[in-house]
């Protein structure tokens, strides 16, 4: 006698029951769309101390499945809490990013496919809607048709490739045959950025075995923009002491204030010496989907590699970075190594973008690029970062305004770099407490998130506006807050 199974019981064998699937799939929906109609009521931040939600965790894994409605109601019991709201309007942190619909939409149909792009052959669609989409990005931004695209997870990670294929542009140096440990020919190889460079470019540093003194950081103006002067200076000093240089990085929005490396200049010198340029655009390069703002990339198109995350200021869920770069058969020969079982008859016809890189596997990640594109258009995206250009020029209005405020950088694009001034508090050491404090009392507020930054020896308060969800209103509200803490903070005693 066959057993009878009534639902919802779990399977013995194979997947969850599609009658489950469904019914669970519209729930997360509905919790889904409740949630951020309602995000606003959430603190931004949690408040919660290390371990806490690793407390609520059982330690040992479940020896028994579970039907989902016990995982989904430990979502709001146990994880929770413990989420910082990214979605969150009033999130005026680090670089946003912003989950929008038709970027969550498209993730889901990336994990029915559950597809993996390894080569052409693994999903044609999956390889040719990156060609199209990375087709569409590169024309909105502006940047030539000579730029090949490939999407990774992250900048840091677009940016270690770049800086691979530079290290590979030496062929002389033989470095993918015979490595670099234990060699006496190498030369001592430098990489340079200004000092404001994004962490990620020493990491890729590392990486590549050039170590931290690989890579060498040049000063800049007084708008933070690397002085291209003094970059000619250090390419020639290392040139006379016997170092080789490899690669030069600029960034078109520097993480700390939003500065644009003057790249024509750069791009002229690395001409000259005959050195890889790099841009990292990571967060500032989307601003160039706007025909009035399309000079901040400036320059560019004479550069080897350009990196911009969607996942930043275009409104595509976390992950989603993007390489182009001018000489993709470079990078293809840093990294190309194709085993027996994954030749496939059409290699010579088709793109396998697992030659462009350490990942062998790859997620459908076009498909978020594809469906934020064409739900918002170009136009779309574009009124909207226009909108968060307008915004943050306004908030730095009231800061240039007030007297006991100031600002403490220039705003190209979208983030306020500023800092509290309140009269009696003279010393800049003084006025790094108050500020420090300050940021923690709205941070603490629940309806705020700010983060900082170091402008010379300046703490500096930064807000950048670039979610999705963020209106006038919000940047009424912060302003509003930030102002109401520091009158609070002047009653009382300092402590
Ligand atoms: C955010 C950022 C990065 C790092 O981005 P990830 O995608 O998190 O690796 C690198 N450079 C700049 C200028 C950035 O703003």
């Amino acid at each position: 006698m066959k057993e009878k199974f009534s639902l919802p019981v779990h399977p013995s064998l194979g997947d969850m029951p599609s009658e489950e699937f469904q019914s669970a799939g519209h729930k997360a929906i509905d919790w889904a769309v409740e949630y951020l109609n309602h995000i606003e009521e959430y603190p931004v931040c949690p408040d919660v101390a290390p371990g806490d939600i690793r407390r609520m965790l059982p330690q040992a894994p479940p020896q028994q499945g579970k039907p989902m409605e016990h995982i989904f109601s430990d979502i709001d019991r146990i994880i929770m809490p413990g989420m910082t709201h990214w979605n969150h309007p009033r999130f005026f942190a680090y670089f946003t990013s912003s989950a929008s619909g038709p970027g969550v939409l498209a993730d889901i149909f990336s994990s029915v496919f559950g597809t993996n792009g390894m080569v052409w052959q693994t999903s044609p669609s999956a390889t040719e809607l990156e060609q199209v989409t990375l087709g569409w990005l590169r024309q909105m931004i502006g940047l030539p048709e000579s730029f090949w695209g490939i999407m990774y997870d992250t900048a840091s990670v677009s940016t270690f490739h770049a800086l691979a294929a530079a290290r590979e542009q030496l062929s002389d140096l033989k470095i993918r045959e015979h490595g670099m440990i234990g060699r006496k020919d190498l030369p001592k190889l430098r990489v340079y950025a200004s000092e404001f460079v994004h962490s990620s470019i020493d990491k890729a540093v590392i990486a590549l075995g050039f170590g931290t003194d690989g890579i060498r950081k040049i000063p800049v103006d007084e708008s933070f923009r690397m002085k291209p002067a003094a970059l000619q200076d250090a390419i020639a000093e290392d040139r006379r002491n016997g170092i080789r240089p490899v690669c030069v990085v600029a960034t078109v929005g520097t993480t700390s204030c939003t500065s644009i490396d003057p790249v024509p200049a750069i791009a002229e010198i690395c001409e000259k010496e005959n050195l890889w340029l790099h841009v990292d655009a990571a967060h500032g390069g989307a601003a160039a989907i706007l025909p009035e703002m399309r000079h901040v990339i400036d320059g560019c198109s004479r550069a080897d590699s350009f990196v911009i995350n969607p996942h930043k200021w275009m409104f595509v869920p976390v992950d989603l970075s993007v390489l182009y770069t001018r000489k993709p058969k470079i990078l293809k020969q840093a990294f190309s190594l194709v085993p027996e079982y994954l030749r496939t008859s059409r290699d010579d016809e088709v793109e396998n973008y697992m030659d462009y890189g350490i990942p062998l596997g790859r997620r459908f990640r076009a498909l978020k690029l594809w469906f934020v594109f064409r739900y918002f258009g170009w136009d779309g995206l574009a009124v909207r970062i226009r909108e968060h250009i307008r915004l943050a020029s306004l908030f730095a209005s009231w800061i240039d305004k007030h007297s006991e405020f100031e600002r403490l950088a220039p705003v190209p694009l979208s983030t306020v770099c500023f800092r509290a001034r309140p009269a009696g508090i003279e010393t800049e050491e003084e006025l790094s407490v108050f500020n420090e404090k300050l940021m923690r009392a709205v941070n603490q507020t629940g309806k705020a998130f700010l983060s900082h930054t170091k402008l010379g020896e300046r703490y500096t308060l930064r807000l950048v506006v670039s979610h999705l969800r963020v209106q006038e209103s919000d940047v009424r509200e912060v302003w509003e807050i930030i102002q109401a803490q520091m009158v609070q903070m002047m009653k009382r005693p300092s402590s």
